[in-house]
This record gives C-alpha cells, structure tokens and sequence, in this order.
C-alpha cells in the first residue's frame, strides 16, 4: 500500500511537506497525523472525500462525527449562505435563531432546560464543570479513566494511561487537575469508592460519563450502566454530566440520554450541535444549574463565567437550527444507524471468512474495527500497558493507512461513522474494499 502514497499521492506530499515549516507537524488536526503522511482534501460531498490529487475515499471519519446528514449537505449549506449574505458571521449581539436552536434542542432533549452554547466541546466541558462546582459547592471532578473530554488543563490527562493520574500534556501546573480524579472503566465499585472518600474531602461536584463508554464506546458500558452512575450521583449529591459531543443527535435526535433512557443533570454538546459548522459547542441541562451562568450577563448571585466572542454566532446557529431540522425530516440518526448496522455485520462476515483474531460492533452509527486488541489491554498494569501500546500503536498506523490507499477514510483505522449518505451501494462497496485490505 506504500506504493499508492509514494505514486497516487504527489500533491498531498508536497503540500504536506511545505506545511511542516510553517505548521508544527504539518497539519493542525489530531485526526489528520496519518501513515506515512497525511492527504490535503479538495472536495468533499455525502459519503464522499477527494483529495488533491484527485483520488476518491469513502469517508468514515465524517469529520469525527457531526456529519450525520453526510458532508457538505446542501440544504444546511444553503440555509448558512443566507445568512452570510443577510447578516455576515458574526454581531456579537443576540439574534432569533439562538433561540430557535435552544427550543429545538429542548424539544428533543426535555433534561436540556436552557443551552448555553460555547466554541467547542472542550469549551463545554469546562463550563460544565464550573457551573457544578458553583452550583454544588463541592470540589471533585470524577471521570471515566481513558475517556477524552476534551484538552482543557483538567481534564487533559490519563488518556493512555487511565487511573494513574499521568499527565497527557506538559505545561501544566501540577494543581491545575489536582481535583480531577479518574475510575477504573465500568467499575461502579471504584466510583463509589470514590466518591465515598471524597465526602470527607470537600465532596464531588460532577461525575462525567461519555454514556457509550470512553472514547465513542470503543470500551462499551453494559446497558444499565448509566442509570448506574445517575443513583450513585444521586445518593452522593454529585450532579451527573453527559459528554454527548459525538453521541448527541447522531444516536438519534434525543442523544446517548434518550437512547439509555437516563437523565443528565448537565450535558454537554461539541461539533454535532452545528452539524459539523465552526464554534460548535456548549452545555445545557437543568434551569437551576445553568441560571449560575447568568450571573456572568448582568444578574446577581453565583457567577459561573463564561465567554465567547464567536459564541453563538448567527451562522452556527442557523446552521445548528437546520442541521437538526433535516435530521428531524429525513430521519438520518436511523438511516445513519442503519447504514453502521450493515457496516458491521458485513465487517464481521469478512473477518469470520479469514478467520482473523478481529472483532467489529457498533452502536448505531458508531462503527468500532478491533484489529490490535486494545480492549484485551490490562489497564491496571501500567508499565506492561506502556510496552504493549506501542507496537499495537503502529499496527494501527499501517491499518489505517492500508484502508486510506483502498479508498476508506477511518478514524486511526479502528473507528467510523456512518451517516445518512451512505447507502446500501456505498456500505457494499465499502466492504469490499475493506475486505482488500483484510484478505491481506
Ligand atoms: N468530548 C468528546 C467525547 C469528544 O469526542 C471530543 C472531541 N472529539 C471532545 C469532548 C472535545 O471537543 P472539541 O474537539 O470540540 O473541543
């Protein structure tokens, strides 16, 4: 598959080599660090990525999630370019579809009482937070260990290594996530645990959950683990926070919290509230918990601060407000959901036929390809963990770049998201290219 990169891909390579001198790595994006060197896209439409040098890819990354209509989606994009036209990106002032978007989302999510939409998902979760510890008077942050919510200074660690507290970045000062603390994945007794010794330490304000399980699911949670974790918040008077950044709209209209049936006293949204447009994100949840931002606009009281020049721009929120609108109308959580149903059953069909150590599931449109055992990792042992990691690292890598030279766009070889374009043809054609590279 090298040969494709070296021969199919000049253009890429050459853009990508210039980027290096003026962009630390040569791309701005996590997602875009691909082996052996990432692609420059031109075009992108539905189901569908070009890249520079004209090669086409079935996309599976669909940006990392928000796209559940499918890229580029004209209805949406033509709703955006009125308001360019009539308003321009921004006023700093308020305009009708904040509004309008905040009701939708309260219809289809009743535990979201008021929205207070920020810049991203990381942004969400930090707000979350601050409106918690306001709210609660109390002091901890508990999370899932291994599970990402973003790269704020408190939450930013343990991503490899869940449960020992290491730092995932530098440049941070040591008490900056002194109150953030990590659980074992899944294990309700170590939450307890816990949130048991907390009590005597100033209390646990939130406990955050990503409802499929850390990292879009990639280690599922057991069905009932979620209503779990709300009795436990509550008999601890901890509120429960929901990172739906990728599950929210995309499981269904009424997200991860419809879909288990459990309410959130807080949940924070990322890139699917925009579906996929810029300065995406937020948090919402009950009244008398996000009231603690108003404060920050003139009120009295607690002031949970928060910003935002671009927050809740008009094009985003038009943008939001009909992304939603056309998922509502042309059913796209199921179609999307349908289309990774078929994903998987299909992955799994060519995996029995070579017989491979391999496993794929999915929840609806979140389609997970376990080809480097990564769920069969002893988590509790951190330093076996670390050697371990790192052969199955670059496994991954070449997996990933196989697909990329077969036409297949994943998300580091192990994850996709389907959407609402890709159709039955597209998920068909999609296997056999899979299957190319899994013969192999
Ligand atoms: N939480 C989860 C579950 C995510 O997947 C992400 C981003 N992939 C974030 C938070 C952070 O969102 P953002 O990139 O918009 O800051």
């Amino acid at each position: 598959y090298l040969n494709f990169f070296e021969t199919k891909c000049k253009r890429s390579k050459e853009l990508t080599d210039e980027a290096k001198k003026y962009i630390p790595g040569g791309v701005q994006h996590n997602l875009a660090f691909n082996y052996p060197f990432p692609i420059a896209i031109e075009k992108a439409d539905g189901a569908y990525l070009w890249d520079a040098d004209q090669n086409q890819y079935i996309d599976f990354l669909q940006a990392g999630g928000p796209t559940v209509l499918g890229s580029n989606y004209e209805p949406v994009r033509e709703k955006v370019f009125d308001m360019l036209r009539s308003c321009g990106p921004v006023t700093g002032l308020f305009h009708e579809y904040e509004l309008k978007l905040a009701k939708l989302i309260n219809q289809y999510m009743p535990s979201i009482e008021m929205l207070r939409m920020l810049g991203s998902g990381t942004e969400g979760v930090m707000a979350a937070i601050r409106a918690a510890r306001t709210f609660t008077k109390k002091k901890y942050v508990i999370k899932v260990g291994g599970a990402y919510h973003g790269w704020s200074d408190q939450m930013v660690f343990g991503l490899h290594v869940p449960g020992t507290g290491r730092l995932e970045a530098t440049g941070i000062p040591r008490g900056a996530n002194a109150t953030t603390e990590e659980f074992f994945p899944n294990s309700l007794a170590k939450l307890k645990r816990r949130l048991v010794f907390n009590r005597l330490l100033g209390g646990t304000a939130a406990v955050i959950v990503e409802p499929v399980g850390p990292e879009s699911g990639t280690r599922p949670v057991p069905y009932d683990f979620n209503q779990k974790v709300r009795e436990l918040c509550d008999e601890f008077g901890a509120l429960l926070i929901f990172d739906e950044v990728v599950t929210g709209f995309r499981l269904g209209l009424g997200g991860a919290q419809g879909y288990f049936n459990v309410k959130p006293d807080l949940t924070v949204f990322g890139k699917c509230i925009t579906g996929g447009y810029p300065m995406a994100g937020g948090v919402g949840g009950r009244r008398d918990v996000i009231m603690t931002f108003a404060a920050g606009i003139g009120g009295v009281g607690e002031k949970a601060y928060v910003g935002g020049t671009l927050s809740a721009n008009p094009l985003s929120c038009v943008a939001g407000y009909y992304a939603l609108k056309e998922m509502e109308r042309t059913n796209a959580p199921v179609i999307a959901g349908k289309a990774g149903d078929r994903l998987t059953k299909g992955l799994n069909a060519i995996i029995d036929k070579y017989g491979l150590p391999f496993v794929a599931f999915n929840q609806g449109s979140i389609v997970h390809l376990e080809t480097s055992g990564v769920m069969l990792l002893d988590l509790r042992n951190p330093i076996k963990l670390a050697k371990e990691l790192k052969p199955r690292k670059h496994m991954i890598e070449q997996m990933g770049a196989a697909y990329m030279a077969n036409g297949l766009i994943t998300l580091a070889g192990s994850r996709m998201y389907t959407s609402m374009a890709d159709t039955d043809e597209v998920i068909d054609e999609a296997l056999r290219r899979f299957e190319l590279v899994l013969s192999e």
